[in-house]
């Protein structure tokens, strides 16, 4: 028997560490400083327990092939299909920030119903239906969501097998009280938005396209949306930069205690998805801060999501894509402009590229790394970028900070879990 290569321990305090295998994701919460290098010196329990977890596994057992082969089942998943609809590339917002050049057009008439045939056809083979709508902003044009909603509810009537996820990442602006009740009626599960606080900070990045304060109204209607809407979740971004970096925490007063429990919250950087920096001391003890009150205050941290997938993002997933207000492809949803070059198909054709050329089986250079079953090489838009440019993977990504960002979620994760599972003081417990 041998420890996992997968193994990894996260540092709570001094007398606590977390152990956590990123290949079988189990985690265990350990109150002692270490384990003994040599598995015979644990005790029968403690090795009984570790072993059952696959925390110890088989002398011969090839954990990098398990780990291969897992990332590919995964990945080509024939039974999941997953859609990012762009309803309407406009929006009402001017964000100072915004990378999106291309601002205008809502999807076409032909674009909506080739997609509902392409569900159609697939729904007797799919046991899930993840679709998320995305912008521009969806709700310029929040007919087509209501209307592909409605669509994908009626078809479930005929395919009780296929279940659904709906997802909406939208600035809340136009997320009225109408407009609430209509999503959770059609059975919307989780909306993303974005708050960069505090007020007066966000009212100077993000304001509408006629200059007006976005801040009250997002929060006022967000609040709405989780009175509304008692099944749905929402996910709350806080962006930050050098500036508010120190008063986002105040953000967290700002929602219900009744609905944080359906609340996670997350920070990123601006300009985040690419490079984030957390190794930088002061911004990891201010992120700190920030996610130790959000837990002790009743947020949650991670919904489970990024512990629930083998892969670094849907754009990983051959049956996942964008699709554009034309009709046009892509596979992830940050690009700076969606042009000819990074579309990997059409929806009028059946047949779909890779992207940038890029191998969709794990990089050489990452088949020995401890956070393969977690990373898989990074972020594939960087990934095309490196190899468009003739750049090295590691020029790119910063595997410094994808392990530091890693290892905080996990660390935070489970955190949250502790306190849901309202832990006390233990030598060694199972907590997933
Ligand atoms: S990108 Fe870096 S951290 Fe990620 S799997 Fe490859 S070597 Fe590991
Ligand atoms: S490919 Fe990279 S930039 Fe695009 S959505 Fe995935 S993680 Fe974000």
């Amino acid at each position: 028997m041998k420890w996992s290569r997968y193994n990894i321990k996260v540092s709570i305090d001094e007398n606590k560490f977390l152990l956590y295998n990123l290949l079988y994701r189990n985690l265990l919460l350990l109150e002692c400083n270490k384990l003994p290098e040599n598995i015979h010196f644990l005790s029968e329990k403690t090795f009984r327990l570790l072993k059952e977890r696959f925390f110890i596994v088989n002398e011969n057992f090839n954990e990098i092939e398990a780990a291969s082969r897992l990332y590919r089942l995964w990945n080509n998943r024939e039974d999941v299909l997953s859609l990012t609809l762009i309803p309407s590339m406009s929006c009402n917002f001017n964000c100072s920030y915004c990378y999106e050049r291309e601002r205008k057009g809502i999807m076409r008439r032909d674009v909506i119903e080739r997609v509902k045939s392409l569900i159609e056809k697939r729904a007797d083979k799919l046991s899930l239906l993840n679709l998320s709508f995305f912008g521009g902003e969806p709700l310029c044009a929040s007919e087509i969501v209501f209307e592909m909603l409605n669509f994908c509810n009626v078809l479930k009537n005929n395919y009780p097998q296929m279940r659904s996820y709906y997802e909406l990442t939208t600035n809340g602006y136009l997320l009225d009280i109408e407009t609430s009740k209509m999503l959770g009626l059609l059975g919307i599960n989780t909306i993303q938005v974005t708050l960069d606080g505090p007020g007066e900070y966000h009212n100077s990045k993000r304001k509408t396209i006629s200059g007006k304060p976005t801040f009250s109204r997002i929060l006022t209607n967000v609040n709405n949306f989780l009175e509304q809407c008692k099944k749905s979740f929402l996910l709350l971004r806080c962006n930050y930069d050098e500036e508010n970096l120190e008063y986002l925490i105040e953000l967290l007063d700002k929602v219900p205690e009744e609905f944080r429990n359906r609340v996670q919250v997350y920070c990123r950087k601006i300009w985040g998805c690419g490079k984030i920096d957390i190794t930088q001391k002061k911004e990891r003890e201010v992120l700190d801060e920030f996610y130790s009150y959000a837990i002790e205050h009743g947020y949650r941290i991670d919904f489970g999501s990024f512990l629930e997938r083998y892969n670094y993002c849907y754009a990983d997933q051959s049956t996942y894509f964008l699709v554009q207000t034309d009709g046009r492809l892509y596979k992830c949803t940050a690009l700076e402009s969606f042009d000819e070059k990074d579309s990997v198909g059409n929806i009028f054709s059946e047949s779909y590229k890779n992207w940038g050329d890029v191998s969709l089986e794990v990089d050489k250079s990452c088949i020995e790394c401890k956070y393969l079953p977690i990373c898989w090489g990074g972020c594939r838009k960087l990934r095309v970028l490196a190899k468009r440019s003739n750049q090295k993977l590691t020029d790119v990504i910063s595997c410094k900070q994808v392990v530091a960002d890693i290892d905080n979620r996990i660390k935070w994760f489970a955190l949250q879990k502790i306190r849901d599972l309202k832990l006390g003081n233990t030598r060694l417990v199972s907590i997933s």
